[in-house]
């Protein structure tokens, strides 16, 4: 028999679930037991509070909340521990951008488990592949998990037509023209296109996208060649302000006074790359400083916008050498920031701005959508030839026949057997 007190926590479970639901259609994140009673857990059996931690997939987002996920932030060379830069940013509205797609940074992206036909908008700030260099494990990678759409890619023009991120796209198809062509007879065409917008990288201020309440503007950046670009989100009266690669420039100043959230590169101090990538003295000092932003005057930067609260990213966010980074940023810069590493996580609100953790598994399958992917389209022609499809071996394919009639009656595929004809053309042979 239940007692008494059982009996008050099932209704006191109960009654949160339909105040969790209640809130969640006024768009209001729901929070935990804990945090409801001031950050004390009344109920041994509750939940702590959600300061911690955030897992992917739990938490609603208000209709007036920002939520960032950092999932690249490191460098050119691929390490396990730390892609290069990614910034997942998700607006109370429901819709998602992906700003630079780092090498190694899919891993993370996925392990958030975000329905790949909402992940299909992506802003490029350069053509650096540590911004752009798994383009192609969320091009296959969604289109084999269910990403129902094409793809969407916004990036700045460059020099020449050569140069910009067109240019880019176009030529990546081409190199992925094999796994193009065979997905596409296969799967489906749809969710294997690409669509560009390019715009003027030249142009401060310019919005390159307006949907949904949500406007992206551009702002030019200087690197190492024209071309790359800031940009600007905004989303229910915030702003997350997102460098890309940069030396310190005016119109990030400018433009980035007093933003809500300010994503900016910082990168090592010079002798690090002596010391840690064997780099010649006279470029490590070029590569810290010349075309990338120190720590010291990414601080500058920061004391000058002020925004409410700054992150700094593109540095390997480790013990030996983060210290020299967090230090450079204090000498000229003591307002809020983060050391970013992959998988940190910011709400911002109007009311305040927190960093968190996130805690996911790394075995993450995607969560399915609610869209599926069109059927294959009909006269193609077969990237498989006779020849090659003759050398079946028949034996091994009658070994699955049994488990495969079982499927096919269970999802009324039995007009849509593709054996009798094989198995004629292996006679036939
Ligand atoms: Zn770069
Ligand atoms: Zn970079």
């Amino acid at each position: 028999m239940k007692n008494l007190f059982q009996i008050n926590t099932s209704i006191a479970a109960l009654l949160t679930g339909v105040a969790a639901l209640i809130l969640a259609d006024l768009g209001i994140a729901p929070v935990s037991d804990a945090e409801a009673a001031g950050g004390v857990v009344t109920d041994p059996n509750g939940t702590a509070p959600d300061r911690y931690v955030y897992y992917p997939g739990t938490e609603p987002l208000a209709k007036d909340e920002i939520r960032v996920i950092a999932c690249g932030t490191g460098m050119p060379a691929a390490r396990r521990g730390q892609a290069a830069t990614c910034f997942l940013i998700e607006a109370g509205n429901g819709d998602k951008f992906l700003f630079d797609v780092g090498t190694g940074s899919m891993a993370n992206v996925a392990a958030l488990m975000i329905p790949y036909q909402y992940l299909d908008k992506v802003f490029l700030s350069h053509l650096h592949t540590d911004h752009m260099g798994d383009i192609d494990a969320l091009w296959a990678g969604g289109w084999t998990a269910g990403r129902p759409n094409a793809l969407r890619v916004w990036g700045p023009s460059g020099a020449t037509p050569e140069m910009g991120t067109q240019y880019a796209m176009d030529r990546f198809l081409e190199f992925v023209n094999w796994d193009k062509v065979t997905r596409e007879y296969k799967i489906s065409p749809i969710p294997g296109q690409i669509d560009v917008t390019e715009f003027d990288y030249k142009v401060p201020d310019q919005i390159v996208y307006q949907e949904n309440g949500v406007t992206i503007r551009s702002y030019p950046a200087i690197h190492i060649g024209d071309g790359p670009v800031s940009y600007m989100f905004e989303y229910a009266g915030m702003k997350v302000f997102f460098s890309g690669d940069t030396v310190p420039n005016k119109w990030f100043v400018k433009y980035g006074k007093g933003v809500d959230l300010a994503i900016h590169e910082a990168f090592f101090v010079p002798q690090t790359f002596v010391d840690y990538y064997n780099q010649p003295p006279q470029l490590g000092w070029r590569t810290c400083c010349e075309f990338h932003t120190s720590a010291q005057a990414f601080g500058k930067v920061m004391s000058s916008i002020k925004p409410r609260h700054a992150v700094a990213f593109h540095f390997f966010d480790e013990e030996a050498t983060r210290y020299g980074i967090y230090e450079g940023i204090r000498e000229t810069y003591d307002g809020p920031f983060s050391m970013a590493t992959d998988m940190m996580v910011w709400n911002v609100t109007k009311k305040d701005i927190t960093e968190r953790m996130a805690v996911s598994t790394d075995d993450a399958w995607s969560v399915p959508g609610t869209a599926q992917q069109p059927p294959p389209e009909k006269g193609r022609p077969n990237p498989m030839s006779d020849q090659i499809n003759s050398g079946r071996w028949e034996e091994a394919f009658r070994a699955q026949d049994s488990m495969l009639d079982e499927y096919m009656e269970r999802h009324n595929l039995q007009d849509q057997d593709w054996r009798p004809a094989m198995y004629e053309q292996m006679k036939g042979k």
